[in-house]
């Protein structure tokens, strides 16, 4: 079940600079985790969208509706992200991950992985591109297989496409000055919202999939109990959320069986 830990030297042992660095990223993952709209102030929250959406709709030349500012803005994060090299040591572990994780699906999903240096530990971008800090490297193989698993449940739900929808439902035409400053609010709300929903679904999915891998609810709860409580943000439910939603899950149970009938979603 290890693929690719024991041999790279990031064991479970006492926390070495990787291990510190994952759990920091961990702690950023489940924080400010980009999604959709998000991605250029993942803490900004409804002020950062309003701004940005201003942003976007004061700059000259800008064609097109708010689909597009949404798309070329994640475009741009994922033009950014592959600027630094990350170590080809956590590449190889992170992959060795992830091609376990998508083995684990039945169907082979439309989706990329690329490992780089953030410092957010895993998102999903564009709805078909999955991006893995090196430091998730530093986590335990179970671990990095839920985060993982988490991300690609965003991309199998096709959670940007129906942020974009409810992007598209408040911002239907030209994106101007006038109609998105006067509907930031509400789609701020509806957004975050979304968001929320989209991250418990995603976390869902990550568990289901890392048991049918072998693996145990506890090991998607480690990842939640690296580090204290964090408390919601406008993109996240906070971690007591996250982690009583992974209890009733385990409650309701049989969620394993119930794995396949996730795609109809
Ligand atoms: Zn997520």
């Amino acid at each position: 079940m290890a693929t690719g830990q024991g041999a790279s030297g990031w064991g479970r042992g006492g926390l070495g600079a990787w291990g510190r660095a994952a759990v920091a990223a961990l702690a950023a993952w489940m924080a400010c985790e980009v999604q959709a709209a998000e991605a250029d102030a993942p803490q900004a929250g409804v002020q950062g969208l309003h701004a940005r959406v201003q942003f976007h709709a004061e700059a000259p030349g800008e064609p097109g509706g708010i689909a597009e500012v949404l798309d070329r803005s994640q475009r741009m994060r994922l033009a950014a992200l592959r600027q630094a090299e990350p170590a080809p040591e956590a590449v190889e572990v992170i992959r060795a991950s992830f091609i376990a994780v998508m083995a684990a699906w039945p169907r082979a999903p439309q989706v990329s992985l690329l490992v780089t240096r953030a410092p957010v530990i895993a998102e999903s971008l564009l709805g078909r591109v999955i991006v893995a800090s090196e430091a998730l490297a530093g986590l335990p193989e179970a671990q990095r297989r839920f985060v993982l698993a988490h991300e690609l449940g965003h991309v199998i739900e096709g959670h940007w496409a129906r942020m974009g929808m409810l992007y598209r439902k408040h911002v239907p035409g030209a994106v101007d000055p006038e109609h998105t400053q006067a509907v930031a609010q509400v789609l701020g709300r509806e957004a975050s919202a979304l968001a929320h929903e989209q991250e418990l679904a995603a976390d869902a999915f990550g568990l289901r999939l890392i048991q049918r891998m072998g693996h145990e609810v506890g090991d998607a709860l480690a990842a939640f109990r690296c580090f204290g409580a964090l408390p919601d943000t406008a993109t996240h439910p906070g971690t007591r959320k996250r982690v009583a939603h992974l209890h009733a899950l385990t409650a309701e149970a049989q969620v394993a069986p119930s794995l396949t009938a996730a795609s109809s979603d």
